[in-house]
């Protein structure tokens, strides 16, 4: 291998790459030498001590070193031999048999009377000790599997072995690669260099400086980041005149509900008033758990800025939310004289000029939109206020082309994942934010319990008994179908099952990799209540309203985070009935069962926020580099904080020299954000 490479190139001008694995590669978006580079470690294992045979544990990992007295390998001639090789290994404590299945082609690696080392997993089979399958390698050689080892995110295909190795060839090329970072950020944020950083995370020998190879790329990455940011926010800030209208219209709307807002509901529209009112814009976020009532604001607001003469318009994620949306506004805006109207990628090209030529000439007043309004050829007349329902689904530019469609107009985000306040306000700047923690009257909190294997006739059969009382369930899985590697329930072997599990019941499928208007059929079908069994994956995840549910199985509990627990189990306990969620697994793993005992002690979502930093914050390495300002980006952030801060002092000090990013030595950065932010945002560069 030649000492310098050029990064850009495919993975496959990695010697020892073929077309095929290739492939593989890029199927884990591994497309460069660079990708395979930022390919990070996804934890280290210490393998620094050996074990003694004697001491072994039963499945507990361990490094062990001996010499082989005896080697049975299957017999050459019969290719098809399941007769596994197997090695008895023998250190001065103990003997070990080492196994391997249908792996005739190692038997040559081995020589009897040589020392080799082992790392694997101990079991014991009919009294006798084995390991099966462990890493190997002859004790001294050069790819030994000694010392602090990294693991890798698993590549079907590509061992882990393999992964070390082809980091080992572009090893001796980390010198040639380009510092792409400035010399005075990287001295005086005592940053470590590009070629450094990468030696640290690939070949760890020292913890320290593994960490301070992470921090740099964390910043790094979070430089870009919020250079892109506060870029976006620049071209803000010369922002015209802000529409101001009255909310009398909206008041008299929460007087005329069914029920009597929350305290915190009146708070937050108490704040949003005096923003709208107000002279500046309004930034507004609005923070509310899972069925807190965050929409009946939104329809305040926007009846408002109708009655006093604005447009308004609400971007929901999805269709489906986006028509249950349109359906609630209908509905409750009746009584004065409004007609909302929806946009939505599915409609036909029509009905979509029509409400195109609403908004242009102003007869349409109040808009409930998918993103389709951001993509499609919209123009307003005079749009006073734009709301984002699901904030975290959206990009930052995407909120921001939102809110570009209206000169001034007002802006409120609402979210249900809470964001933490020092978070919130790097992000969004300027952003107030108004939290409800208080829920409706009369919710009670779903009843959640942790069950195992053996409980899981008793929860299906007390969910039927739901069912027969008129009631609808949710089941939900981790995977969409069986996998070998997977050792979790998938949501196609639930439906499978649900004839039984649920006789006579109308259960229906729903996973991420159906069709859109498939997916929309069988939500609408649940939420009109012919569907009484909805077996899914996450897809239900987000904002999905149907009081009537008052069951959620969560099957493989363990696989799931637990702001996505606190997601799902939102889904029920949104009627006046008592709400049950199961959370079923037979998982022993530490973390998971921390996890469920949190989810089984409260139903606050800001505790829960916090205590899912708690458990997944220290310790954890992260994985691939992510592109984009995606929602891992943002969950990413609240990990590393404290980073993202420097990182936003830091970007703000190089946009104070050098407003336009067009000094040389920050070519490097400009063509990073443009790539995160994509070319088609008005970064002001
Ligand atoms: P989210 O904050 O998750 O978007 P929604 O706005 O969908 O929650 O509200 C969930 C349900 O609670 C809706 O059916 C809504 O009508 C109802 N709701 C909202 N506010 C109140 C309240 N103050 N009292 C009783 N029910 C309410
Ligand atoms: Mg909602």
């Amino acid at each position: 291998m030649a000492d310098s490479i050029n990064i850009k190139e495919s993975i496959g001008s990695i010697k020892g790459i073929g077309p095929k694995k290739q492939k593989t590669f890029e199927e884990y978006n591994i497309h460069t030498v660079e990708d395979f580079l930022y390919f990070f470690p996804r934890e280290y294992q210490d393998r620094r001590t050996v074990t003694p045979i004697a001491g072994l544990k039963r499945g507990k990992d361990a490094l062990i070193e001996g010499r082989v007295l005896v080697k049975k390998a299957p017999p050459f001639r019969y290719g098809k031999s399941k007769a596994p090789l197997s090695l008895l290994v023998e250190d001065e404590t103990g003997r070990i048999e080492i196994v391997f299945f249908n792996a005739r082609f190692l038997s040559g690696l081995f020589e009897v009377n040589e020392v080799y080392s082992f790392y694997g997993s101990p079991r014991v089979n009919s009294d006798r000790l084995q390991m099966i399958h462990p890493e190997f390698a002859r004790a001294g050689s050069a790819d030994d599997i000694r010392g602090i080892i990294p693991i890798y995110p698993k590549i079907p295909g590509i061992s882990q072995k393999e992964i070390r190795k082809i980091q080992n060839t572009l090893r001796e090329s980390y010198d040639s690669i380009e510092e792409w970072i400035p010399e005075d950020i990287l001295r005086e944020e005592r940053l470590a260099s590009i070629s450094y950083a990468l030696d640290n995370l690939h070949f760890p020998s020292d913890g320290k400086k593994t960490l301070a190879a992470k921090f740099r790329f964390i910043f790094s990455d979070m430089l870009v980041f919020q250079t892109g940011i506060n870029l976006i926010k620049k071209g803000e800030e010369g922002v015209r005149e802000a529409a101001s209208f009255s909310c009398h219209p909206g008041d008299s709307f929460s007087e005329n509900l069914p029920f009597e807002l929350t305290p915190d509901q009146k708070k937050a529209w108490k704040s949003i008033k005096n923003d709208i009112e107000g002279k500046g814009r309004m930034n507004r976020l609005l923070q509310g758990d899972v069925g807190s009532g965050k929409t009946v604001i939104a329809e305040m607001a926007m009846l408002s800025a109708s009655e006093s003469g604005y447009q308004s318009v609400m971007m929901a994620p999805t269709e489906l939310l986006a028509k249950q949306h349109i359906e609630t506004f209908q509905k409750d805006l009746k009584a004065y004289g409004k007609k909302p109207e929806l946009l939505i990628s599915s409609m036909t090209r029509s009905e979509k000029n029509k409400v195109l030529e609403g908004l242009r000439d102003g007869s349409i007043d109040i808009l409930i939109a998918t993103h389709a309004v951001i993509q499609e050829n919209v123009s307003f007349s005079n749009l006073g206020l734009v709301i984002t329902d699901e904030q975290h689904r959206f990009g930052v530019n995407q909120r921001k082309k939102l809110s570009e469609k209206g000169e001034g107009a007002n802006v409120l985000v609402m979210t249900a994942t809470p964001i933490p306040r020092t978070l919130a306000v790097i992000l969004y700047g300027d952003l107030d934010t108004s939290q409800i923690r208080s829920m409706p009257k009369g919710r009670k909190p779903v009843k959640t319990e942790k069950v195992n294997s053996l409980q899981r006739d008793e929860i299906y059969d007390f969910a039927m008994k739901e069912v027969e009382k008129g009631r609808q369930v949710y089941v939900v899985a981790p995977l969409i179908e069986d996998s070998e590697s997977v050792d979790a329930r998938s949501a196609e072997s639930l439906f499978e099952e649900s004839g039984k599990l649920f006789p006579g019941i109308k259960v229906s499928l729903v996973h991420g990799s159906m069709a859109q208007d498939e997916k929309d059929a069988v939500m609408e079908s649940f939420v009109k209540g012919e569907t009484r069994v909805l077996v899914s994956t996450v897809v239900i995840e987000v904002g999905i309203n149907v009081p009537n549910a008052t069951v959620m199985i969560i099957e493989s509990y363990e696989r799931f985070g637990l702001a996505q627990l606190h997601q799902l189990r939102g889904r029920v306990g949104r009627g006046s009935d008592e709400s049950y969620c199961f959370l079923v697994s037979d998982t022993e793993n530490e973390i998971a069962l921390r996890r469920a005992e949190v989810m089984c002690t409260t139903n606050d979502g800001f505790e829960i926020a916090e205590q899912d930093l708690i458990l997944r914050g220290p310790g954890e390495v992260f994985g691939t580099r992510q592109h984009g300002a995606s929602q891992m980006i943002l969950s990413d952030m609240v990990k590393y904080i404290d980073v993202l801060e420097k990182a936003n002092e830091r970007s703000k000090k190089l946009l104070e020299k050098d407003p336009g990013l067009s000094k040389e030595e920050n070519q490097c950065i400009k063509e990073r954000v443009r790539a995160t932010f994509g070319e088609d945002i008005s970064l002001q560069l």
